[in-house]
């Protein structure tokens, strides 16, 4: 922040008064003065605060009109000076009250934020807890405040918090184990967007209710007004009370009939609008099926995911205790795990399908003829992927503990080239998603890049101000190395961080790599840091 020429907690004001967004404070530099930027998040203009105490004159206080030496009172930036006991009663009210940011200065009518190292110097002199409470609700709204910063949504919470450079659609795993995706903090659903992924959960709990697929399935009987359902291809239904009735128009008929007529009744049949309705939703109810369908079949395998890791792991020591020359089974546990990204990758490429190539989302953004070409495109990938995905999983499940040696090496041939081909077609099929599919929208949409090694796991962020430390550490994101660094804080909470590719309203057309670093370094402010 040397660019505004503030001090520091003044430029921390700043940026959670503009929740973290250094573009947008650059940006609202340029378009209105900086006084009022200023004064708008509370930061006074001019700095009246004298050097150094110029006399030892007796200051008197307005709160309490004790005449008090200059040490036992405290003067704001804003020029105010009241004496320290009542600045210290009076935050302790507003700490209580559950403030810690932005406290505002006493003098009425003022708008200028207290410095929060005053604040900090003042309670904790008299009351060590309020003080800590104090740092605890500052890192709170740190993180409440900060877009780059989210808690882990773990249940029971695990007291993380995440942090993110750059891009935040992206799909992180916390320490706990937990992965989701940064921006809506719903499980990780990448290729769906977030978007996609919040109206399917919510479609999954309204069309799993039935209700749906009575009104689908099943017509009320003339008679006795009972749900009957369609069995058989024609279209005369017998209701349990005896009454006979036609499929197409609800109307009671008599038991006679052929493959296509029913003896006595003419009927309307798509003439009602009610029909022609009921008839709109089969064939949405259906649609929805057939993508809930193999969503699900792709998600129920990932169930078994812990039971089959189980086994490939009893299969592998086997197979290393037995008499051969093959010792190496770290390419069964590589596709294994293969297997599970790209198998996810699938289940959630079956939503996105579903809405991508849907009414409800994207009706008015391509043409029926665009949609047709363009759902051919990604079905061809998506099932190119699904077949590989398949084969890669019966090549893993076979029982090569009790293989010769030529059928290991075989099956280790095929697992490796089926991993290889199946992490290309995921990359493929992202690359088609991002390009093809939702660059080309009038409204941004963004999805989580695809990763080829899975989800970023969070490292422990350094808990340490210098500015080198800070970059050399947070690249790597080694799997085991937070778990030894310990950290703990007032709070018990840690904050933990992630690069992500840079970040824009809507993504450039970009390899699926990602790639670009972040724009600003925004960090846990110093106090807050030093406590953790
Ligand atoms: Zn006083
Ligand atoms: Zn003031
Ligand atoms: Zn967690
Ligand atoms: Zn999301
Ligand atoms: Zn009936
Ligand atoms: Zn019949
Ligand atoms: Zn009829």
């Amino acid at each position: 922040m040397e660019l505004l020429g503030l001090r520091e907690h003044h430029a921390r004001t700043l940026l959670i008064h503009y929740r973290w967004d250094v573009e947008r404070i650059f940006e609202l530099l340029d378009q209105k003065d900086r006084d009022r930027l200023f004064s708008e998040a509370g930061i006074p203009l001019q700095y009246t605060r004298n050097a150094g105490p110029t006399s030892s004159a007796e200051v008197t206080c307005n709160v309490c009109y004790d005449d008090v030496p200059p040490s036992a009172a405290s003067e704001m930036d804003c020029g105010h000076s009241y004496c320290n006991d009542c600045w210290t009663e009076y935050f302790i009210v507003k700490i209580n009250e559950g403030q810690s940011r932005r406290v505002r200065c006493m003098a009425p009518k003022c708008n200028a934020v207290c410095d929060e190292a005053i604040i900090r110097k003042l309670v904790t002199a008299r009351h060590l807890d309020i003080a800590e409470r104090f740092e605890r609700f500052l890192l709170e709204s740190y993180i409440e405040d900060n877009d780059t910063v989210k808690w882990c949504p773990s249940t029971p919470h695990c007291g993380n918090a995440i942090r993110v450079k750059g891009d935040i659609y992206c799909e992180v795993e916390c320490t706990c184990g937990c992965q989701f995706c940064f921006n809506c903090s719903l499980r990780a659903h990448s290729p769906c967007s977030c978007m996609m992924w919040e109206l399917w959960i919510k479609k999954c709990r309204d069309e799993s209710e039935t209700v749906n697929w009575i009104t689908v399935n099943t017509k009320p009987c003339p008679k006795c007004h009972k749900p009957v359902e369609k069995n058989g291809g024609c279209n005369l239904v017998a209701c349990i009370c005896g009454q006979a009735f036609c499929w197409l128009c609800g109307g009671a008929t008599g038991r006679d009939h052929t493959w296509s007529t029913i003896s006595g009744h003419s009927c309307g049949r798509f003439t009602d609008d009610q029909t022609k309705k009921t008839e709109q939703a089969r064939r949405d109810l259906y649609r929805y099926m057939h993508y809930h369908n193999r969503y699900k079949a792709h998600t129920d395998s990932l169930k078994q995911e812990a039971k089959l890791k189980n086994e490939i792991q009893g299969k592998i020591s086997i197979s290393e205790n037995k008499e051969s020359k093959i010792k190496d089974y770290s390419w069964v546990i590589n596709g294994l795990n293969r297997l599970f990204r790209s198998r996810r990758v699938l289940s959630y490429s079956y939503p996105f399908a579903f809405y991508m190539f849907g009414d409800e989302i994207f009706k008015d953004e391509m043409t029926p003829e665009e949609r047709e070409l363009k759902q051919n495109l990604f079905e061809d990938q998506q099932q190119q992927l699904e077949f590989n995905v398949e084969r890669l999983s019966g090549f893993l499940e076979k029982d090569f503990q009790l293989f010769t040696d030529d059928e290991v090496m075989d099956t280790m041939k095929h697992v490796i080239n089926l991993s290889n081909v199946v992490d290309r077609l995921c990359k493929q099929m992202y690359q088609c998603i991002e390009n093809d599919l939702l660059y080309p929208l009038r409204t941004p949409h963004n999805i989580a890049p695809y990763k080829s090694k899975g989800i970023d796991r969070a490292s422990e962020l350094n808990i340490s101000w210098d500015p080198g430390e800070q970059s050399s550490q947070s690249t790597k994101h080694s799997q085991d190395e937070h778990r030894n660094k310990q950290a703990s804080n007032i709070s018990g909470k840690r904050t933990h961080e992630l690069h992500g590719s840079s970040s824009s309203n809507k993504r450039e057309r970009v390899d699926v790599n990602g790639g670009g670093g972040a724009l600003f370094d925004l960090n846990v402010p110093a106090e807050v840091v030093d406590k953790i």
